[in-house]
């Protein structure tokens, strides 16, 4: 399946001579694989900086604190006495001056090797200055005539895990490029020339062997090239991807309303005209011949679940299914909650189906929605598992759309026959990145929220103040209100979010008692359930939570939210825990208390939350302050699903990219030719295999 050209760079690591089963382990990690790092996985792995040596200026020259390359005469040793905490040190001179090298905690025999007295030595690292005199602590090189010669002038710099060093990243990459074959052009003649030469591989030569720093930067040449390599493979993906879902012809749904008013009328509220308008837009495209692929975009609390229910009954009034998609366990029994209401009264025939469904009950579930006495199936992932088969499934309904891929938007709709596809997303997206996850989907956008909605009151106040905190909520849970209480996100690891959260739940039951409840990612889902149940109850007043809230909660007499290190959060992930109140008519408060000193962006961060609540607003803010990772929500710094791009140097070429796939879609949308064959390989490179697989689906 894969052209055969490509073995090389899918073979393991450990076919490369030096890495074995034991060294493969850390390049597994520092690779993100742990299933086993392959060759493109190293080629792959580039500098974040590089060091300059070809400074080679003399002692009295050289500026202090930079790197240089020194040529030095060996005058004496002085070892480090027994026992002693002191350096072992090395007298040098050159023409101009004289300089100490100094190495800690080393052993002194093979410095002595290393820099035999009376004789010329290359020295290379970053000179300082201490009282005046010359000094080198650890120079990174030190070489004789030969190895000056072999000596890299610019040198890169890896990212590395524990239990490797830079030798070992250099020495691998060697060995990797050495196996690395070039591969046949698949940029046509027009690609954008700031970006065209050199091909794939001496791309990844030049920024592994760098002859100048800006080789191996992002905003080269060569980095660029491979940006643009990325964006396109993804680019023609979506491309591939839309082109046949368009153009394999829909079934149009067309309902006769009577569903759709029974469940209109027996909610307690009227649309918002931007839900009369998306629906609007939904019920077209589903009574239309083509296939639905449809963005709907509405801030927190906009009112999507509704909009999904109403075009769920229009399939449904045609006699066919809908299936509503969840990232979470969590959100999918929300889903079921809110809807359950509503369909009794309507007759809706509605199920659950997640991880946890098993057994005889999972097996009526299943049996009733392939026999079609199920209308709406609500679930996670475990949806589009083998085995779950529909009676006639017309409607693909997947909330929190960037949770989940392409592949399996792919693999839900393949469940039944020309299914129309509506993805939901709680976080608005700029426009850019909707062409880079979505490709060109119609988008509709609940831009206005529910009437009666009050402005969130949202303040800053510092961790020393928390007693105050305190205090205020003591008020608060008095009169009956309820509230969050969101608990600092440590990076490193989940069970330290867990400990921390649970400290502050013991905390706050010393001041509350039995008001207080607690809820976090590793409870069992039985307790989860339980835990939302008592604070939607009103059992619980106060809900003691890690991020499993962020996504979707909806407890409408909740009206206060206490975020701690709110420092710590992304601005998209901030506004989406704000949203969590401010859901029902009473006045909202979101308190963000945050450690000093606060960082600059930290600032802007939480300033922009305070002055804003409109979400397509804040990710674009978002976009700016912290590049795109956060804006969909994850906590990678990086172009989340992109190993090479990064949207704030590269994202000009996107538009570039994209019309170069919808270029070579137009003209040859199944990649047959020699441009195509080199297309394809592409497609593998940067595995985007769906799309591979699309092809060969035909
Ligand atoms: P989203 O999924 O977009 O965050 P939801 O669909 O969960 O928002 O809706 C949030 C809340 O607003 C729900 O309690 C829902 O019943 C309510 N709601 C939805 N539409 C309206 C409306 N037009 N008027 C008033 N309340 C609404
Ligand atoms: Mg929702």
């Amino acid at each position: 399946m894969r052209p055969d050209i490509l073995n090389p760079y899918f073979a393991s690591i450990e076919s490369l001579p030096g890495i074995g089963p034991k060294l493969a382990r850390p390049f597994n990690r520092l690779l993100g694989r742990p299933e086993g790092a392959r060759v493109l996985d190293l080629l792959l792995h580039l500098p974040s900086s590089t060091i300059d040596r070809r400074a080679r200026p003399t002692i009295a020259e050289a500026l202090p604190d930079t790197v240089v390359t020194l040529k030095l005469h060996v005058d004496r040793h002085v070892p480090t006495p027994r026992g002693a905490r002191t350096p072992h040190r090395v007298f040098a001179h050159d023409e101009s001056g004289d300089i100490t090298l100094a190495w800690f905690s080393a052993d002194g025999g093979w410095i002595e090797r290393l820099m035999p007295v009376g004789e010329t030595r290359y020295v290379s690292g970053t000179l300082t200055l201490y009282d005046g005199a010359a000094q080198m602590v650890h120079p990174d090189r030190v070489v004789d005539e030969a190895g000056l010669a072999k000596l890299p002038p610019i040198e890169p710099i890896y990212p590395l895990v524990e239990g490797l060093g830079q030798g070992h990243v250099r020495r691998a990459i060697e060995a990797a490029l050495a196996r690395a074959p070039e591969l046949p052009e698949w940029r046509a003649d027009g690609g954008p020339a700031d970006t065209a030469r050199p091909g794939f591989r001496s791309a990844l030569e030049r920024i592994h062997h760098p002859r100048d720093p800006v080789d191996a930067s992002p905003a080269g040449l060569a980095w660029r090239r491979l940006a643009y390599d990325e964006l396109l493979a993804s680019q023609l993906t979506l491309a591939l991807v839309r082109a046949r879902t368009v153009h394999l012809a829909g079934r149009p749904s067309v309902g006769d309303g009577q569903l759709s008013r029974r469940i209109e009328d027996t909610l307690p509220f009227s649309l918002t005209s931007s839900q009369v308008e998306a629906l609007k837009a939904i019920r077209a495209d589903l009574a239309s011949p083509h296939r639905m692929l449809r963005l709907l975009q509405g801030d927190v609390g906009s009112g999507k679940t509704v909009v999904a229910l109403l075009a769920s009954a229009t399939v449904i009034e045609a006699g066919r299914q809908a299936a509503l998609m969840a990232p979470t366990e969590i959100l999918a029994r929300q889903h079921m909650k809110t809807i359950e209401k509503v369909a009794a009264t309507a007759g809706l025939r509605l199920a659950l189906l997640t991880g946890r469904e098993k057994g005889r009950a999972r097996d009526a579930v299943l049996s009733a929605l392939k026999a079609g006495e199920i209308d709406l199936i609500i679930g996670t992932h475990a949806l589009f598992q083998e085995g779950v088969e529909f009676h006639d499934l017309a409607l693909a309904l997947v909330d929190e759309q960037h949770r989940f891929g392409v592949h399996q938007r792919l693999a839900l709709a393949a469940k039944g026959e020309a299914v129309d596809v509506l993805v939901m997303t709680a976080t608005p997206i700029p426009r850019t990145l909707v062409l880079t996850y979505f490709g060109d989907m119609d988008s509709s956008e609940l831009r206005e929220k529910p009437a009666g909605r009050k402005p969130i009151d949202t303040r800053t106040i510092p961790s020393d103040r928390l007693d105050e905190v305190v205090q205020r909520l003591a008020h608060a849970l008095a009169e009956g209100r309820r509230a969050y209480w969101i608990c600092p996100l440590v990076e490193e690891s989940e069970s330290s979010d867990l400990a921390a959260a649970e400290a502050r739940f013991e905390e706050l039951r010393h001041w509350f008692g039995d008001k207080v409840g607690l809820i976090h990612g590793k409870m069992k889902g039985a307790q989860k359930d339980a835990a939302m149940a008592a604070f939607a109850a009103g059992e619980t007043q106060l809900l003691v939570a890690t991020t499993v809230v962020e996504v979707g909660m909806d407890v409408p007499e909740a009206t206060i939210i206490v975020i701690e290190h709110a420092e710590r959060f992304g601005l998209a992930q901030l506004h989406q825990l704000r949203g969590r109140v401010g859901r029902g008519s009473e006045a909202s408060i979101c308190l963000l208390v945050y450690r000093r000193p606060l960082g600059e962006i930290a600032r802007e961060r939480l300033q922009a939350l305070r002055s804003s609540e409109d979400g397509f607003f804040l990710a674009e803010q978002d976009l700016k302050l912290r590049g795109e990772g956060d804006v969909l929500g994850t906590r990678q710094s990086g172009f989340p699903g992109f190993r090479l791009a990064r949207l704030d140097v590269h994202g000009a070429l996107l538009e570039r990219a994209r019309a170069e796939a919808l270029d070579i879609v137009q003209n040859d949308s199944d990649l047959m030719g020699e441009h195509g064959a080199a297309l394809r390989i592409l497609l593998h490179v940067f595995e985007r295999d769906i799309a591979v697989k699309l092809l060969s689906a035909g």
